[in-house]
């Protein structure tokens, strides 16, 4: 069969096809790409972007890596799937060790699922599935910061920020949890105890009701771009002991390296109780994610009723998925992957620091691979899409955040393009 043109594919897009977080009939035009090599989208219309987006944070090696197509294929010609249940395989055994070792000693639990929701899911019926072990059925609502981002399923919305997550829209379909100003010190900085007031008064009042307190460490993601302490960080992990709160680190976008540590976790040297981690595991090949607990809370969960954990995938350590995160892993390890993200994060600053002059910018911050021009005004996503795609970049801005994750093999000379690109771009925009 031979495909539709381009022009008539893109309007059955326009009658079918949901996009994220878009109407079905959108006037925002989708670009349609026929193929991606590098840190390269290549557009069906024959031009070339240079990705700042890492396709949301997932791609670290760039696309079409040899070494990693190659163990796809090689993988594909064993075993594409497999169901989990009764069944085990080498990808799986292989990743879990993996993971096993480079997150932090305690975590030696993993339950693998599809995609960061699901772990972020699996993460919270951990969490309530403990405390029924240990006799405190009582325990079954979550702590969060304000600002965060934990997925879209209904579960992990519930402990999404309610402002920008739209609760007022769910209102009575989601489990209400209990909220907390997100740390005012910045990453780098060290944070004043009173910063802890709101998680402590939280804790204290609620702990009889509060399975876990869920964060994203150290990088609040998709709800502000935002970096905060390490010791604040810190400090939550004390307050959880004290009060008898599991600790579940939301480390899916921060995972592997993002924020200049392998997990974000280590910038504050703090073991959580659970971990969820996505995105880029397979390098942005596939959709894999993973929750790992202590082993703490695997045996606990074990030993009460009914002696079973409640959740098993379809799709569960899909052996092509898992195989992909490893080679992702091995790539990513063999490689200077410090130094090179230190040099990103220098680059970064060097080159978005124009922008921090401009009269519509409130301020520009980068942490390791992340780069964040934050506007004073929302920007009209449509427009200045538009206008990256002009200049020969893919960005996606979202509220008042202009942002760049890169693969981590981007070269000087095409982060140099990236951000002059942002630079003419911002500069262009209202003030
Ligand atoms: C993207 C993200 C999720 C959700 O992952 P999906 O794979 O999109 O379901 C959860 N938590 C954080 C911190 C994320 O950035």
């Amino acid at each position: 069969m031979d495909s539709p043109s381009i022009q008539s594919q893109i309007e059955i897009d326009y009658e079918h096809i949901w996009h994220p977080y878009s109407a079905m009939h959108s006037d925002s035009p989708v670009y349609h790409v026929d193929s991606t090599s590098g840190v390269m989208l290549h557009l069906s219309d024959g031009r070339q972007l240079i990705d700042g987006m890492s396709s949301w944070w997932c791609a670290i090696h760039g696309y079409n890596h040899p070494k990693i197509n190659q163990v796809a294929e090689a993988q594909l010609q064993r075993m594409a799937h497999v169901m989990f249940g009764g069944l085990t395989h080498a990808p799986a055994i292989k990743l879990a060790e993996k993971l096993v070792t480079l997150t932090p000693d305690a975590l030696q639990s993993v339950f693998f699922s599809d995609s960061g929701s699901v772990a972020v899911e699996v993460a919270m019926k951990m969490a309530i599935q403990y405390w029924n072990a240990k006799g405190e059925p009582g325990k079954q609502r979550f702590a969060t910061l304000r600002n965060g981002y934990h997925g879209d399923t209904l579960g992990a919305m519930s402990v999404c920020d309610p402002v920008t997550g739209m609760h007022s829209l769910f209102n009575s379909v989601l489990s209400q949890q209990y909220f907390v100003d997100r740390p005012s010190s910045r990453f780098g900085e060290s944070c004043d105890p009173c910063e802890l007031d709101s998680l402590e008064q939280v804790l204290r009042q609620n702990h009889r009701q509060i399975a876990a307190l869920i964060l994203e460490p150290i990088v609040q993601g998709a709800g502000g771009m935002y970096f905060y302490s390490a010791d604040y960080l810190q400090r939550a992990r004390e307050l959880c002991d004290r009060y008898h709160v599991l600790l579940i680190a939301d480390e899916i976008a921060t995972g592997f390296g993002r924020s200049g540590k392998l997990f974000a976790c280590e910038h504050a040297a703090i073991t959580p109780d659970i971990m969820c981690i996505g995105k880029a595991l397979t390098g942005g090949y596939l959709s894999l994610a993973a929750t790992l607990a202590t082993s703490e809370v695997s045996t606990s969960i074990d030993r009460g009723d009914p002696g079973v954990f409640m959740h098993g995938p379809t799709f569960m350590a899909n052996p092509l998925g898992c195989a992909v995160a490893l080679a992702s892993i091995e790539l990513l390890l063999e490689s200077d992957w410090q130094a090179r993200i230190a040099r990103i994060q220098q680059r970064l600053e060097e080159f978005l620091a124009p922008c921090a002059q401009m009269p519509q910018v409130a301020e520009v911050r980068c942490l390791g691979a992340i780069g964040v021009v934050e506007m004073k005004r929302a920007v009209d996503m449509t427009s200045i899409t538009r206008q990256f795609v002009e200049a020969g970049v893919w960005v996606r801005p979202f509220g008042r955040l202009v942002y760049l994750m890169p693969a981590y093999v981007i070269t000087d000379d095409e982060l140099s393009r990236l951000c002059r690109a942002v630079v003419e771009v911002v500069a262009r925009q209202a003030d």
